[in-house]
């Protein structure tokens, strides 16, 4: 009698709970939705592609049937991490040359290495070697702007990953554009290409200011424009890039841009260190977004982006790893909450400044918001893409745990990471990729960094 009744109940209950493709549970679910809520024991529920219901595990339980599950009740879930500027296949030049002037650095190193290697081959295998690591240490959606974009795009697909990915735009020939305007026609095909992908959002990418003509700059606008793409391009990075336009244009780099035409449109801008109160006003009426990479600047000597002041104006600021060649020589995205949270700290001789919630929002939602994609993704929430991580708390530098935000700013490493999924697909399962064999792109490595050092001697 008991056992009908039980079947009875499980009857009732599979004809009611709604089928989704997957519950992932956790012992800490980190929404970062708008009330930043934190829910313990929680699960998330995924069908499709999409985030159906993220609450309490026996709501989730209750209310859902899923096909496959994955339980870590020794872990955190949260959203997948969103890198908001980088250069991803430079990882195979990580560590090339360290410690030296920026010129020397690119001079002696960066522009050789580049000039005899960078191929569609180099620029293939260089993403898949990125796109392991940033996976395997939790970002699911990459910003990139480099060479051979096409080949960028078709491996981000291979690896499952989101990319929001520009073709470089500069002038001076690079490995596969003679001219700006051979950038700009390969830009277009690539716009037209990947228009409308699910993973890839096509951009348009010219360097900088500095590195382009006015014409180039306003061309790569209207294209963007034209295509409802957004532009990315580095901006105020550095002391001489201010001081050198404040010669030629009598203006600041955010000015002069504005003054272009430049900033009206889907803007993401990397850097924003030295921005005066008046370019991040502009950057505000422009809904500019920012992408802050706090590695990078530490490591160039660049300086210390206003952050705190940025934020407080509600503009939006992600962050980023930058090129890992050697402005940064890795992808870590926990180790980027954590610097940036320091760093501000530093500038501002305030350790109340950028607490690690906020910090750890960056690297979230604010990601999102800075790449105005906040309506898909950022924030684990009913009809937002299935992009989420889980974080393991078995580690000796997790316990105790007072409070979450403050573990994942400080404590955590992305090497804490344990499964990913972009999309609603599973991509890194027990820290081991899915998508993608490991070791081809381990030995490859290997392969390109004899290579390299032959080429440069
Ligand atoms: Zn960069």
């Amino acid at each position: 009698m008991l056992r009908i009744c039980s079947l009875l109940v499980l009857v009732a209950w599979s004809a009611w709970a709604a089928p989704v493709d997957w519950i992932w549970s956790a012992r800490y679910v980190i929404t970062m939705n708008a009330q930043r809520r934190v829910i313990e024991n929680g699960a998330v529920a995924i069908r499709g592609e999409r985030i159906v219901a993220a609450g309490a595990r026996s709501e989730i339980d209750r209310d859902y049937q899923a096909k496959q599950r994955l339980d870590r009740p020794e872990a955190i879930i949260a959203p997948g991490f969103i890198n908001t500027h980088g250069h991803a296949p430079m990882v195979l030049l990580r560590g090339i040359a360290d410690d030296l002037r920026l010129q020397e650095w690119l001079e002696k190193y960066i522009f050789p290495a580049e000039a005899r290697n960078v191929t569609p081959d180099f620029v293939r295998w260089g993403t898949r070697l990125a796109c392991l690591e940033m996976l395997l240490g939790g970002t699911t959606t990459f910003t990139d702007m480099y060479y051979f974009e096409d080949a960028i795009a078709e491996t981000a697909r291979e690896c499952g990953m989101r990319g929001v990915l520009g073709e470089t735009i500069i002038g001076f020939p690079s490995p596969d554009a003679k001219t700006p305007a051979d950038a700009l026609r390969f830009t277009e095909k690539f716009l037209a290409r990947f228009h409308g992908d699910p993973l890839i959002v096509p951009a348009v990418a010219p360097h900088a200011i500095f590195t382009n003509s006015d014409e180039t700059l306003r061309a790569c606008r209207t294209l963007a424009n034209r295509y409802s793409a957004p532009l990315l391009i580095h901006l105020s990075e550095t002391r001489t890039e201010n001081d050198d336009s404040l010669k030629k244009r009598k203006m600041t780099p955010t000015a002069a841009l504005n003054a272009l035409g430049v900033l009206t449109g889907w803007t993401v801008a990397a850097h924003g260190v030295w921005l005066t109160d008046a370019d991040m006003q502009i950057l505000k009426t422009r809904d500019t977004g920012l992408a802050h990479n706090p590695s990078s600047n530490m490591k160039l000597a660049s300086g210390i982006a206003p952050v705190v002041k940025i934020l407080s104006l509600g503009i939006a600021m992600g962050l980023g790893t930058d090129g890992v060649a050697g402005s940064n020589n890795d992808h870590d995205m926990m180790e980027e909450i954590d610097l940036a949270a320091k760093l501000q700290k530093v500038a501002t001789g305030d350790p109340q400044a950028l607490p690690a919630p906020q910090a750890f929002a960056m690297a979230t939602i604010l990601g999102a918001r800075a790449l105005h994609m906040d309506k898909l993704i950022g924030s684990l929430e009913k009809d937002k893409r299935a992009d989420i991580l889980t974080v393991s708390l078995s580690s000796a530098h997790a316990v105790p745990m007072y409070n979450v935000y403050s573990q994942l700013a400080y404590a955590l490493k992305g090497s804490d990471v344990t499964d990913v999924m972009v999309n609603g697909r599973p991509i890194v399962r027990d820290r081991r990729m899915l998508t993608l064999d490991a070791r081809p792109i381990m030995a490859k490595a290997a392969e390109y960094q004899e290579r390299i050092k032959k080429s440069l001697r």
